[in-house]
Parts: C-alpha cells; sequence; structure tokens
C-alpha cells in the first residue's frame, strides 16, 4: 500500500551520546520528522528563528525538558545593533556572529537544528512545513514537516517598502549580514567607478551621491558610518574624489531620530549639518528607478536625485509566511502576530510569538488609564492640577513600561513640556488642566503602546522571559498552587511578561554617541561613546565574539578601516 507511510530510522552520535528520531514519508512526499524515540514523554517543542528572541529563548530554556527542535534560514546569530560597522569595515562580519549549533551544544539534553525555512505554519495539525536552503538537499524534494506540542515563533521581521517602486530592484536594506557585506562591496565600487580617468565630473558626482532613505536609529547610524569612513580612511585613498562625495539622509517626517528625546534629535541634526550630510525633512520618497530617486516635500514639489547607491531603511515589515498565518487564525487586520502578556499567539493553544514578528495585544491599557484619571478626579469636576497628572502618568509608567516610552515621542511632547515646565514652580503646579484634553492626547496611547519598540532589547528580554516560563511550565501543572501562581486571577501560572527599558544608544559618528538612559538621563558626547564600547562588548553572546570585536575596534584605531571591497 502507498499509503502506509515509509519509516527510516536515524541513529547520529552528538554530544557523546546516541540519539535517535524516526523519519517518515507523508502521503505528499515531505518528510515528516519525528520527535526522538528514546524520549518519547518528553513534549515536543519546536522553535521557528534564530535571531535574539530564538537564540535568548534558546541560551535560557533547561534543554533537558522537552524534545526541542530548532528550524532557521541563517545557521548563526547575528549581533544586529553591530551591523552598520560591518557595512563600512569598523568590525568584521564574522566577529558578529556566532553558530547556532554551538550555542545549542550547551544546553542539557538534545537540541536539533534544521537549516531550513519555515513556509506555512498549521495549528488545526500542530505541524510546521518547511523547506531546506537551496543548495541543501533532503530526500530530493527539500520539503518536511516538523510536528509539535509547543511551538515559539520568533521569525522577525523582513524591511518594509511601503511598496515603493523599484525600492526592491534597485536599493540596499540593512537588515542581514550579507545586506551589510553587499553595502561594504557597493561603497568601495562606487568609489573605484568614481575614480576611472574616463568619467565626467558630472558622473562621478552621481556615483559618489550616497543615498540613505529613513532618518531612524539604523539610517543615522549608517550615514554616520559612512561619513566617518569616507572623511577618515578613504580621503587619504582617494584624494582626487574627496570632494565631490555626498550624503543625503531623506526623513519622510520633520526630524530625524524621531523617537529620541529632542535633544538627541536636534544635536544629531545640527552635528550632521556642519559635517556636510545633507538631512532633507519631510520628503517622501515615491519612485526610485536605476539612475535617480524621485521624492516629494510637503508643497508636492517633485525632485529627482541622481544617485550612486541608496540605502533603504524606513522600518520593518510583516514576513510573507506570517502575513498567511495571520489570515488563517483571524487576525489579517494586524500588523504583527497579537499575543497576551504571556506570549501567547491570541486565540491558539501552545503557539508563542516574540520579537519583531509579534507585538503583546493590551486592550487594557487606555481603560485601565481612564480609570486611573477618574479615581484621581475625586471631586469629579473634570480638571486636575499639574501635580496631579504627574502623579497619575508615574503611575500609568509603573504599570506600562511602553507608555513611558511613548511619551518622549513627539505627539505628546507639547503636554510632557508642559508639565515639566511646571516641576519646582508653585504656582504652574496647581494649574488645572482638563482631563478630557489629557485623554484626548493619550488616546494615542491605545494605538501606540500597545506595540513594545521592536529592538533586540525588547525580543531578548520576551526569550528569556519565555524560557523561565517554558523551564517551570511541568513543575506549575503538577503543583498549581505553587509560587509562581498568581493569586486571584487563577487562570496564569506565571506573572506576565514586564518590558524593562534599560535605555539606547544612537552612535553619531566622529567618536560621539548619544544615550537615553533610564531616568530621564540624556548623555551625547565622547564620553557615551566610551559607554556604548563596554554595552556592546558585554552584550556579546559568546567569549569569542567579544574577543573579536574589541581586537576589530583596536585594529581600526591603530590602522583604519579596511578600503580593499572584498
Ligand atoms: P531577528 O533577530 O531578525 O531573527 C529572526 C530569525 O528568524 C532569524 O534567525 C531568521 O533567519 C529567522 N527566520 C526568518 N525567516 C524564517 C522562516 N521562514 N523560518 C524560520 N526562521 C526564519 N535593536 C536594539 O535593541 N538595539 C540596536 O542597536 C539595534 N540596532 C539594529 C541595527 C540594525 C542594522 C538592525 C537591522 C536592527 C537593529 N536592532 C537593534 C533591532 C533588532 O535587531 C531587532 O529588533 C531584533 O533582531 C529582533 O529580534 P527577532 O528575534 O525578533 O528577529
Amino acid at each position: 500500500n502507498s499509503m502506509v507511510p515509509k519509516v527510516v530510522v536515524l541513529v547520529a552520535v552528538s554530544g557523546g551520546g546516541l540519539i535517535a528520531y524516526s523519519e517518515s514519508q507523508s502521503d505528499h512526499g515531505a518528510s515528516i520528522v519525528r520527535s526522538s524515540e528514546t524520549e518519547p514523554k518528553k513534549k515536543k517543542l519546536v522553535v521557528l528563528g534564530t535571531g535574539w528572541a530564538g537564540t535568548s529563548f534558546l541560551k535560557n530554556l533547561d534543554g533537558s525538558l522537552y524534545d526541542i527542535q530548532v528550524v532557521s534560514p541563517r545557521n548563526y546569530f547575528a549581533f544586529t545593533p553591530l551591523l552598520p560597522s560591518v557595512t563600512c569595515g569598523t568590525v568584521e562580519a564574522r566577529s558578529i556572529v556566532e553558530p547556532i549549533r554551538k550555542i545549542i551544544k550547551k544546553k542539557h539534553g538534545e537540541v536539533r537544528f534544521w537549516e531550513a525555512e519555515c513556509f506555512k505554519i498549521d495549528p488545526v495539525n500542530k505541524k510546521v512545513h518547511c523547506q531546506a536552503n537551496a543548495g541543501s538537499n533532503l530526500n530530493g524534494t527539500g520539503e518536511f514537516v516538523v510536528d509539535y506540542d509547543y511551538l515559539v515563533i520568533a521569525m522577525g521581521a523582513k524591511a518594509n517598502t511601503f511598496n515603493t517602486p523599484g525600492v526592491v530592484e534597485h536599493c540596499h536594506f540593512l537588515k542581514e549580514v550579507e545586506d551589510a557585506q553587499r553595502i561594504r562591496r557597493s561603497v568601495i565600487d562606487s568609489l573605484e567607478k568614481a575614480n576611472l580617468p574616463n568619467l565626467s565630473e558630472e558622473e562621478k558626482r552621481k556615483n559618489l551621491q550616497f543615498v540613505i532613505v529613513g532618518g531612524g536609529p539604523t539610517g543615522v547610524e549608517f550615514a554616520a558610518e559612512l561619513h566617518d569612513f569616507l572623511t577618515e580612511d578613504v580621503g587619504k585613498i582617494y584624494p582626487n574624489i574627496r570632494d565631490l562625495v555626498r550624503i543625503t539622509v531623506v526623513e519622510a517626517g520633520g526630524h530625524i531620530l524621531s523617537m529620541f528625546d529632542k535633544r538627541i534629535t536636534a544635536f544629531a541634526e545640527q552635528k550632521f549639518q556642519r559635517e556636510g550630510i545633507d538631512v532633507k525633512l519631510g520628503y517622501k520618497v515615491t519612485k526610485v528607478s536605476d539612475k535617480t530617486i524621485t521624492m516629494v516635500d510637503r508643497e508636492n514639489t517633485v525632485t529627482d536625485l541622481p544617485y550612486g547607491m541608496v540605502v533603504w531603511s524606513t522600518g520593518i515589515g510583516t514576513r510573507p509566511v506570517i502575513r498567511n498565518f495571520m489570515e488563517e487564525i483571524g487576525q489579517a487586520d494586524r500588523r504583527a502576530l497579537a499575543t497576551d502578556e504571556w506570549m501567547r499567539v491570541q486565540g491558539l493553544e501552545n503557539v508563542y510569538a516574540l520579537g519583531d514578528c509579534a507585538t503583546i495585544y493590551q486592550r487594557k491599557v487606555m481603560e485601565d488609564v481612564s480609570a486611573i484619571f477618574n479615581v484621581a478626579d475625586k471631586d469629579n469636576s473634570g480638571t486636575l492640577t499639574v501635580k496631579e497628572i504627574q502623579d497619575v502618568l508615574g503611575d500609568i509608567c509603573e504599570r506600562y513600561p511602553q507608555v513611558q516610552l511613548y511619551l518622549k515621542s513627539r505627539d505628546m511632547r507639547g503636554l510632557v513640556d508642559l508639565l515639566n515646565d511646571a516641576e519646582g514652580n508653585e504656582r504652574k503646579e496647581n494649574r488645572e488642566l482638563s482631563i478630557e484634553e489629557f485623554k484626548k492626547a493619550l488616546a494615542h496611547v491605545d494605538s501606540q503602546v500597545k506595540f513594545l519598540p521592536a529592538t533586540a532589547q525588547v525580543a531578548a528580554q520576551q526569550g528569556e522571559y519565555l524560557a523561565k516560563c517554558f523551564n517551570r511550565m511541568k513543575e506549575c501543572e503538577e503543583k498549581p498552587e505553587g509560587p509562581l501562581r498568581i493569586r486571584g486571577t487563577g487562570r496564569h501560572h506565571f506573572r506576565p511578561f514586564r518590558y524593562k527599558h534599560l535605555g539606547s544608544f544612537a552612535p553619531l559618528g566622529g567618536e560621539q554617541t548619544a544615550a537615553e538612559l533610564p531616568g530621564d538621563w540624556i548623555s551625547i558626547g565622547h564620553s557615551s561613546q566610551w559607554l556604548w564600547y563596554s554595552v556592546y562588548a558585554s552584550k556579546q553572546v559568546s567569549w569569542r565574539t567579544r574577543a573579536l570585536v574589541i581586537s576589530d575596534w583596536m585594529r581600526r584605531f591603530i590602522f583604519g578601516r579596511d578600503s580593499s571591497g572584498i
């Protein structure tokens, strides 16, 4: 009977011991990878992705508790905050990656890794459909299916192009290690091309026009890194063309680094202006052709800018596999997989999502905010003094750290400035403000603060949190009255995830960094650059990458950056 599955038992030697797993042929031809037969009682845990969220989850997970399989098209973890440094050779690509097999080898128990892409998640039958990366040849088809009891989705996001024509064809992205390597080659190619003897000055200028679309942290850091490279290293090597180089940052909003404190935004804009980096604010790119980039300003004036190289860095979008999955589970109207505060995908059993592909959906934020305001308004007057509003906000921020981040955003700056002005000023402290007005401003909160920022910091904390939950899962199931149970709710075994914001950096070039640290502490300049070096060295995933990154920084200080373009 051709429908009878063909079962092959493979035996592999790993970590000195023997493990066995069975592989069978499904009726549509794809292999099915089943759980380890030597340990049938363990629940099957499948992790999709080996980025910040997936790796942090794996590092903190007790590997002996589950039958773990990891699927990812990259067999390494990449330290993304240093990708801009790779684009100009400040740090080498190899220094910021760690093989995932090295990380999982340190786990107790067996963890199997498949270098493949998941292209379909089937929550009804609890299966993920995967395709081996091009080059590998699993059973001839490259497709296989993995069963799960628990699924952890940590597939990150893709670059967002807003469907702008020509972006995919002509622009570079800065998302993966390969992107950074391509940019590095392209920068050197542009310089070499502009240096050729048969080019007119106009053609040289065009080749040396570097455009960065998006004035967020990644775009700004890349612009700063490129400027340093061109002024500190390349200028000496290409004296003929040095003065023709131009860097332009195009930003659709009114400011670059708009998510940072306004002092940082102002400092960065002034620094770029002093250094001759052209910052075009309020310009929206509408099209990119092979020669020019077309943009419109707020008065609808169209500008065509000839370019040599464009880097597109305008935020993140949803991966197609996640988008299809969201449609299937009734989340088509969301921009990322909605989870509760325990990372469980809404409406599904035993499926968890974290990192850039997920968003914690806190329906209650605005309800809570309204309730807190109403309680504070004891005399029902519809107004509160500035002092009372400050207390209320303190309360809200403690409960929802996202609100604290959001309060710094431009939408809220007017109101926050008003409150800050009142500090230490008795007369203003007693000034009455309408609650309604304040709530209106906070109404944005509902659509904004549900989303934690898409950062490595959030992803890593979520990974660690979820691993700790998984480590205690069995114990909690056996002893539901255990210490982690939240008394009163009776529903969850674990405390909900709470994000702890540890601060953010914006490297601005010239050995200067802006740092926004907890407690509203802002530091800009050389001292923050040293803080940046120490934090990023300490956050490395292994001693090997730490040593490599530090030695790259030292090499750059002593010999400068390499401009060979390999
Ligand atoms: P990722 O780290 O992107 O990992 C996704 C994983 O899923 C990868 O392993 C990928 O190979 C895998 N995957 C993709 N498709 C599939 C599939 N179909 N099947 C299975 N696996 C799949 N954050 C900060 O906090 N600080 C910074 O300074 C900072 N700087 C940054 C600089 C740059 C240039 C970039 C691009 C990002 C930066 N970030 C920074 C953001 C940070 O990198 C992301 O927020 C973080 O990587 C999100 O983690 P993640 O695990 O969700 O996704």
